[in-house]
């Protein structure tokens, strides 16, 4: 199987930060989310990457919520759906790998190292990350191994050494949070270089870089990630009117450099997803 003029656009539609008062059009309900997946399944996302929340509007790693929200969205849409265990600011490691215990999705997010998100951190050293690399062998559900700072592509390394990780390997490039990496060019052919061999990687630009990033991905080979959880803006001081609309917009460019979308299935098939 192979992806040869096909790129893989994924969705983060939620995310953990995002509020309705910053973007009225964030999808919080298992109703809302399962029209977005429509949307972007549509409009040519492959993958829908899964947060919720709850009653509050507030970030929860609840199954319950998870299964609320994925029962939804499988009634109208075969999008892959790759959960988070990133979590929120302040979610222990337990909170944040309950919902892949659980669930056992097809794909989920292990984050590869400690960061800096403003003036809050997130905490992943070696341990919690072996942690959660045995559990998504264990129920085979394929890691986008998320990276936000040049160390953390050199972490995953002994997760591979350590026999960890099965392949395919996928990394999520997460640039531009304040605090870690920005987005520039040179920082993204730094991420590159260090992946181990045949490594697929998405991009993702946060903020103002998500559309640069998506450029720089498709320049590279990469794939490319938009969507409320990274950027609310379509244009500068002009809110998007959905996630679907950033993914049309995605396919477009896409389309310029002679790339076609990747289907689920193109998803599944390449990337070995249990199904
Ligand atoms: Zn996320």
């Amino acid at each position: 199987m192979s992806l040869d003029g096909k790129i893989v656009i994924t969705c983060a539609c939620t995310g953990a930060e995002t509020s309705k008062e910053l973007q009225p059009a964030l999808p919080i309900t298992p109703e809302e989310l399962a029209v977005t997946a429509k949307e972007c399944r549509a409009a040519g996302a492959a993958i829908l990457h899964l947060h919720v929340r709850d009653e509050h509007g507030k970030a929860t790693q609840s199954v319950k919520r998870f299964k609320e929200a994925i029962e939804a969205i499988r009634k109208v849409s075969d999008i892959v759906i790759e959960l988070t265990t990133g979590g929120a600011v302040g979610d222990t490691a337990e909170e944040r790998l309950k919902p892949v215990i659980e669930l056992e999705p097809e794909m989920a997010s292990l984050d590869c190292g400690t960061v800096n998100f403003g003036d809050e951190y997130i905490v992943n050293d070696l341990p919690t990350m072996r942690a959660f690399a045995t559990e998504f062998k264990k129920r085979k559900v394929r890691a986008t191994l998320e990276c936000f700072d040049l160390g953390h592509v050199y972490a995953s390394h002994y997760l591979i050494k350590e026999g960890l990780l099965a392949e395919p390997y996928h990394y999520g490039f997460v640039l531009n949070v304040p605090a870690a990496a920005p987005y520039t060019v040179e920082n993204l052919s730094a991420f590159i270089r260090a992946l181990p061999a045949g490594a697929d990687y998405t991009v993702m630009g946060i903020g103002r870089s998500s559309l640069p990033a998506q450029f720089g991905a498709i320049a590279n080979g990469g794939w490319i990630r938009v969507g409320f959880e990274d950027n609310v803006y379509f244009s500068k001081g002009v809110l998007a009117k959905s996630n679907a609309q950033f993914v049309e917009r995605a396919v477009r460019i896409a389309h310029e450099a002679g790339l076609k979308p990747a289907t689920p299935d193109d998803v599944r098939q390449y990337l070995k997803l249990r199904g």
